[in-house]
């Protein structure tokens, strides 16, 4: 396994890095997900990706409990936090970078981890009602306090993340990584994101790289999905998430990338995550798995490189399928606040 530079820091991290969202706590068993885990660092997996909101904390605890025993120093956590998360009722505070939630929600991750600190602390999406300031200042807090050794953000905006970075600096923290939406499908960080992001010292840390399965191939158009496969998936609600690639022109796309993966030698799943690795502004690709033998494929990905002549194959093959608009990074609902 190789490990990269999370952006402008001296953070190194795998360059595959373990994510537990819908599968921990929900559509897979704890025991599953613990020989996930394992099968993670038997590959040489060294980081993990988590939230407080996935499955309602329980994800958080299921990682946190399959990682006990495992020497801190070698590891690199991250957790993220906007959304409410634990037992009803919830209040106005419960959502949002407010520095409330943000002290709420940095002590709840600990707890539920079974940790003194994360290696990435990061803002799930951008808060349009709490003054940037007072997010940063409370990041700040966190990591002057020893909770987070560094911070990041999620589905934020060139716009936002530069304003962010500026008072960062000013804060004397370190805003490394932005962890957006990412893969040869879903490219709507190539126009702006990444140029800013390289501009600024902030790597990428990208999610759903398969596309959430679809770019494994096993769901060729006009068939029923295969059991058990997450477009099936309503206890996580990984069906709901994955529709917007359920689409027969995409689907029959996908399957047209086949045979450029075996003459690269290489599953469709290992060349759709050296794909995303392929850019020097990803520091690394955030895969799931539902199980052990998925994590074991899927790390042999590190280290292929794709030939440029693959590259422009692949680019023809999906042709319009893939959604480049700059526009769809981070919707979120515009709102306003009255004062
Ligand atoms: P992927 O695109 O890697 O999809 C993972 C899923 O694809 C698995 O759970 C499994 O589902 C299937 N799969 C994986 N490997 C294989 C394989 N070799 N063969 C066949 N099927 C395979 O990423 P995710 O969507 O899971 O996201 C990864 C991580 O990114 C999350 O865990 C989370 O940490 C992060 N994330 C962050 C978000 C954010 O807003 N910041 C949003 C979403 C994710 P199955 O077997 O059930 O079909």
């Amino acid at each position: 396994m190789r490990h990269r530079y999370l952006g402008r820091s001296g953070l190194q991290i795998s360059e595959i890095v373990y994510g537990n969202w819908i599968t921990h706590g929900l559509q897979v068993e704890n025991e599953v997900a613990a020989d996930c885990v394992r099968a993670a660092l038997d590959a040489g997996i060294t980081t993990f990706d988590t939230a407080d909101v996935y499955a309602n904390g329980r994800a958080e605890e299921v990682l946190g409990e399959a990682l006990r025993g495992h020497r801190r120093e070698s590891l690199e956590v991250f957790t993220k936090d906007y959304w409410p998360v634990g037992p009803d009722p919830k209040g106005p505070n419960d959502t949002g970078l407010s520095r409330k939630h943000i002290m709420e929600g940095i002590n709840g991750s600990l707890r539920r981890l079974g940790m003194d600190y994360v290696d990435l602390y990061q803002a799930h999406r951008y808060d349009l009602f709490t003054p940037l300031e007072e997010t940063m200042q409370a990041f700040a807090d966190v990591v002057h306090q020893g909770k987070a050794l560094y911070i990041g953000v999620s589905e934020w905006t060139p716009e936002q993340i530069r304003a962010a970075h500026l008072l960062a600096d000013d804060l004397k923290f370190r805003l490394i990584s932005s962890q957006p939406e990412y893969s040869m499908l879903w490219r709507v960080i190539e126009p702006e994101v990444i140029p800013a992001c390289r501009e600024l010292g902030l790597s990428q840390i990208v999610w759903s790289p398969l596309a959430q399965g679809v770019l494994t191939g096993k769901y060729p158009p006009g068939q029923a999905p295969p059991p058990g496969s997450r477009a099936t998936d309503t206890k996580g609600g990984g069906k709901g998430f994955m529709s917007k690639f359920m689409k027969d022109d995409i689907l029959s796309a996908v399957q047209g990338l086949r045979p450029i993966a075996d003459e690269l030698g290489v599953t469709m799943a290992q060349m759709a995550i050296a794909w995303v690795l392929q850019n020097d502004n990803v520091a690394a690709a955030l895969v799931g798995a539902s199980r052990p033998e998925q994590v074991a494929e899927n790390v042999k990905a590190s280290g292929i490189a794709i030939p440029a002549e693959l590259m422009t194959r692949i680019d023809e093959v999906l042709g319009d399928t893939v959604e480049r608009d700059s526009a769809r990074v981070a919707t979120m609902t515009p709102a306003k606040r009255s004062i």
